[in-house]
């Protein structure tokens, strides 16, 4: 097979490169940007969706299921919502010959498909709060390029919506949810900013968002994920109210937290090398790969060993492939490093005859482990991995954002850059001008800015007020 292109010079053709030769995307599909999800990239994909599920249940957040339909009158309710989202809707205008009487949208979010039922569900303040999340298709009307993963018109989804009791209390879920992110991002291995987004860039109907942005090569940035706080921006229109204690009824403040099948596209873009993909140990399809190497004379003693290698690892729960093909060892190293698998262990005579296997870890690093303590071995090697894997993720991310002191170093960057921002629009409106992209936003407390504080706004001078901002141009 080919070399993979350049993943520093040529980052885009790398990453279509990549989803293709590593299985993970289907895009041959006849309705552009709805993609397939062959097996291989569906197990990477189930395995995410089980670190979002296992750290928001963890937080006291439940599953449920809404429908893909939403009435167009429901999906008309609160007004910058829709004028944010109308571009982008599929409408369902018929059914079978009839026309409808009230026309359908295919959801692009579930904001106006859960809230009129939040309606019926929250009566009293003993119903909150109201933590509630899904996993589900969303539909969307892209008309950039579309890219697997990254900008797709049938979305995989995850958003959680909540109702709570007051502002303070769904600042504190925000919070919870910035925490929830982070316990997620450590099982990706995935180092990222955490940015309140400028006024006019925020979410369509939220009081504020914060999101969550990657460095994704020269002054690129991909945005990961998002939360949101709406205050009473949709409980007003669509009459989510309580009774409180004192009886008298007032309006839930409400969150919401989305990511989607982008992270995949993430853990790609940023761990991937010149070899093919690199998965975490929690997202790869498989965390282990059992290469068998026969020699003449020892080809059931070889076998037998693998065997019970890969049997052994099943029994703790270990998502193992053993590779009994009759490819040569060399071709299956580099279909498994293509892949991502993060460890092989590699079993032939010698290791048949001593009880041990050889394992290679995809970052390059090699040892023997001795069979008796293969469960243990293989659970210390793929800490060891995922831990080095964040250690170069940290270390080109930190390298990826640079400090800027004046607009002219924003001209043709490359790098996303530190700016010193007095907060005022127009001044973040000549920082994005400057940089060609966008003024992401100031950091949360979850992401290191600078230690030494930032001088003067970029843009006009000023000194008093000024805060670190980040300037990049997303992807
Ligand atoms: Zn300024």
């Amino acid at each position: 097979m080919a070399d993979l292109p350049n993943k520093r010079d040529a980052f885009i053709d790398w990453y279509l490169a990549v989803v293709e030769a590593a299985n993970l995307s289907d895009k041959r599909y006849g309705v552009k940007g709805m993609n397939v999800w062959p097996p291989y990239g569906l197990k990477a994909r189930r395995n995410l969706d089980r670190v979002l599920v296992r750290e928001i249940e963890a937080t006291g957040s439940e599953a449920v299921e809404f429908p893909a339909l939403i009435a167009a009158n429901e999906f008309a309710k609160e007004k910058e919502h829709i004028a944010g989202f109308d571009a982008q809707v599929y409408w369902v205008t018929r059914g079978g010959l009839s026309e409808l009487d009230v026309p359908l949208v295919l959801r692009p979010t579930s904001e106006t498909a859960m809230y009129p039922v939040f309606a019926l569900w929250v009566r009293s303040h003993k119903d909150l709060p109201l933590n509630v999340y899904q996993i589900v298709n969303t539909f969307r009307y892209e008309t950039k390029t579309t890219r697997p993963f990254v900008r797709v018109r049938e979305i995989h989804f995850f958003e959680e919506h909540t109702c709570q009791v007051d502002e303070p209390a769904a600042t504190e879920r925000v919070r919870s949810n910035l925490g929830a992110f982070g316990r997620m991002a450590v099982a990706f291995c995935l180092p990222y900013l955490s940015l309140r987004r400028p006024e006019w860039d925020k979410f369509a109907g939220a009081y504020y968002s914060i999101a969550f942005d990657i460095p994704v090569g020269g002054s690129r940035t991909l945005q990961i994920g998002s939360v949101h706080h709406y205050r009473e921006n949709f409980s007003g229109p669509y009459g989510i109210e309580y009774e409180a204690a004192d009886g008298s009824r007032r309006h839930v403040h409400q969150t919401t937290f989305g990511l989607s099948e982008r992270l995949l596209g993430a853990i790609v873009a940023v761990h991937g090398d010149q070899k093919g993909a690199v998965f975490p140990s929690q997202i790869a399809p498989y965390e282990v790969v059992v290469v068998p190497i026969p020699t003449a004379g020892a080809e059931d003693a070889v076998e037998r060993a693998s065997r019970e290698v890969s049997e052994r690892l099943k029994a703790v729960g270990r998502r193992v492939f053993l590779d009994g093909s009759d490819e040569r060892p060399g071709a299956k190293y580099y279909r498994w490093e293509l892949s991502g698998v993060p460890l092989r262990l590699e079993i032939g005579r010698r290791e048949a005859e001593a009880a041990t296997a050889t394992a290679a870890d995809r970052l390059g690093r090699k040892e023997r482990i001795a069979l008796v303590e293969l469960e243990a071995a293989v659970g210390r090697l793929l800490a060891a991995f995922d831990q080095e894997l964040t250690r170069r993720a940290e270390e080109r991310f930190r390298e990826a954002i640079v400090p800027a002191a004046a607009l002219g170093e924003l001209v043709g960057s490359e790098t996303a850059r530190w700016i010193g921002w007095c907060g005022v629009e127009s001044c973040g409106h000549e920082v994005e001008k400057a940089i060609d992209g966008a003024l992401l936003g100031t950091p949360e407390a979850d992401t290191v800015a600078p230690t030494e504080a930032p001088k003067a706004c970029i843009a006009c001078g000023r000194t008093d007020g000024v805060r670190w901002a980040v300037a990049a141009r997303p992807l």
